[in-house]
């Protein structure tokens, strides 16, 4: 569980290296992070992109805190753009397809840090190995940080599909 300080820097390097949306973050403007799976231990190859450990992840919210991040729900961001505000200094997390991750290792983080998150979830996933259960998914709900949002219910490749599928 203990990652060394180079390690952490090296992950918080491919991290912001590899995400687009992490570049405005240099620039002190708003982020949405994706992520997808919360993996409690630093993988021997790590892919902190998409699938950060829980100690990275505590790490990366305590640093952004530190340097003047505020965490906010979709809703406030949504109102910002609404009305043309400045989308500044604020973060925000996603968490892709609904991995049983998402309950037992980042929702404890995000609670610890109050930091709001939306889940998005692939129906046909839930109660699938490695995946939320029925009952996950419900405390999901029910936790006033997460916004549960939806993620159609077979995960299609949507760009694949023809214009009259997608609509279905
Ligand atoms: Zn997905």
């Amino acid at each position: 569980m203990r990652q060394t300080l180079k390690e952490s820097l090296k992950s918080l390097a491919m991290f912001l290296s590899n995400n687009p949306l992490a570049k405005s973050y240099y620039k002190g403007q708003g982020v949405i992070f994706m992520l997808h799976d919360i993996l409690q231990d630093t993988p021997k190859t790590p892919d902190p992109y998409r699938n950060p450990s829980v100690p990275f992840l505590d790490r990366f919210l305590t640093h952004l805190k530190q340097v003047g991040y505020a965490f906010v729900d979709l809703d406030e961001i949504c109102a910002l753009l609404e009305q043309n505000k400045p989308f500044k200094n604020i973060a925000h997390f996603t968490l892709d397809d609904g991995f049983a991750s998402t309950y037992t290792n980042a929702m404890p983080v995000f609670k610890a840090h109050n930091a709001p998150f939306t889940v998005y979830i692939t129906a046909d996933y839930i109660n699938k190995p490695g995946m939320l259960n029925l009952d996950q998914a419900k405390a999901l709900a029910k936790e006033p940080l997460c916004t549960i949002g939806g993620h159609t219910k077979t995960h299609p490749r949507l760009a694949k599909l023809r214009e009259r599928e997608r609509e279905c």
